[in-house]
């Protein structure tokens, strides 16, 4: 048996392990974020259509540049954000991880380097290392916010070509005030101008935004040529399996992921399923309002528990906090509910599930911290 150890691998992959949520197969899974509703049947029967359709041409490559799809998502994004957007302002690809992936080869790659402020989405920084992107952690606050001297101080000592904001931020829940981007934009601008007068890609991951109590700040990426905003149709459109993701932002940023994205990336199969679930964008939409919901009666139930639970804008929530998170991730599963360690100090995060789901998980932790009693 040959090890990996024994392979020409790259040295900054030795002894690294891959991106992984343990995928058990238990009563009530709320761990990696889906939505807890299957497709709607009618929703169902058009994605049969629509890839019936698309299959009688598999003989031919795909749109290359996925063009209505693009627009169909640009029109999703104006009728959602009341920002209008073009189409050309909309890029697509295999879920936003690969959009990510593309930001990173486009303007990070060796000798440049990404800025995170951690606990944050891991694949931030895995994607920096898979792209040799150097990576730098940045501090979040008690409440796991972004103070933004203390950013802005990162970024004057550090200089990165790339910043990532996470809002609602991955695996807290924390949602960035609009202020604060705009200041955090500006100081990367500055920091990167002072080197090369070319600014720095300021990339706000909105995997979670629908979930948000707060408007998406989207439209500021209006006259702001290096401002990204990313999301996904794998939380709010309840697709996971899907694999789409996409971005919004200046035209040229669209020019430029597409210097790198593989030729015909985006199947002729993944674009006419995107194409029929964006149809019932509205339906869909109506799950995500049953789910904030859900979400905040969690938040209202584990804080009468007593538990220290984040503000949270998502369709999760961080909660805490124990000595041992690890021994009550553990027991929680003993009781058949699977939640997520994420490795933040005494803290858990929770899907939100349905109804009973969700009743399920409050019944496991009152019996955990019963027996801890
Ligand atoms: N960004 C954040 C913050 C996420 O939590 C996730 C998924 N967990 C993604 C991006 C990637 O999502 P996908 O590739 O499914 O679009």
């Amino acid at each position: 048996m040959t090890g990996i150890d024994q392979l020409p691998l790259r040295d900054e992959l030795r002894g690294k392990s891959p991106y992984g949520a343990p995928q058990l197969h238990v009563p009530v899974q709320l761990n990696t974020n889906e939505s807890p509703h299957p497709l709607p049947e009618a929703l169902v029967r058009r994605i049969a259509e629509r890839v019936a359709e698309a299959a009688r041409t598999l003989n031919r490559y795909p749109d290359r540049d996925a063009v209505a799809l693009r627009a169909q998502l640009a029109a999703y994004l104006t009728a959602t954000t009341g920002h209008p957007l073009d189409p050309a302002q909309v890029w697509a690809a295999n879920g936003s991880n690969e959009v990510l992936q593309q930001l990173l080869q486009a303007f990070g790659g060796p000798g440049r380097t990404a800025l995170g402020f951690d606990p944050s989405y891991s694949m931030h920084s895995l994607i920096a290392r898979g792209t040799g992107t150097g990576w730098i952690s940045g501090p979040r606050t008690e409440e796991f916010g972004v103070d933004v001297a203390a950013a802005e101080a990162v970024i004057r000592a550090h200089r990165p070509e790339v910043v990532f904001l996470c809002s609602p931020n991955n695996p807290t829940g924390t949602a960035l005030p609009a202020e604060t981007i705009l200041a955090l934009y500006e100081a990367a601008q500055d920091a990167r101008r002072a080197v090369d007068g070319r600014g720095a890609l300021v990339v706000v991951d909105e995997a979670y935004a629908e979930f948000s109590h707060r408007p998406s700040t989207l439209p500021l990426i209006e006259g702001r040529p290096t401002l990204v905003h990313t999301r996904t149709m794998s939380k709010a459109f309840g697709a996971a399996g899907l694999r789409l993701g996409y971005l919004a932002a200046d035209p040229a940023v669209v020019d430029a992921v597409q210097l790198v994205r593989l030729p015909y990336h985006l199947s002729a199969v993944t674009q006419a399923t995107a194409s029929a679930a964006l149809e019932f964008a509205d339906t869909l939409l109506g799950f995500v309002e049953e789910l904030k919901a859900e979400r905040d009666r969690v938040v209202e139930e584990l804080r009468a528990l007593g538990l220290d639970v984040t503000v949270s804008d998502a369709n999760f929530v961080q909660f805490g906090r124990f000595a041992d998170a690890g021994a009550v991730w553990r027991r929680l599963l003993d009781h058949g509910v699977l939640v997520r360690d994420n490795g933040v100090p005494g803290r858990l995060r929770v899907t939100t599930g349905t109804r009973a789901e969700n009743d399920a998980f409050l019944d496991a932790v009152r019996a955990v911290t019963k027996e801890s009693d």
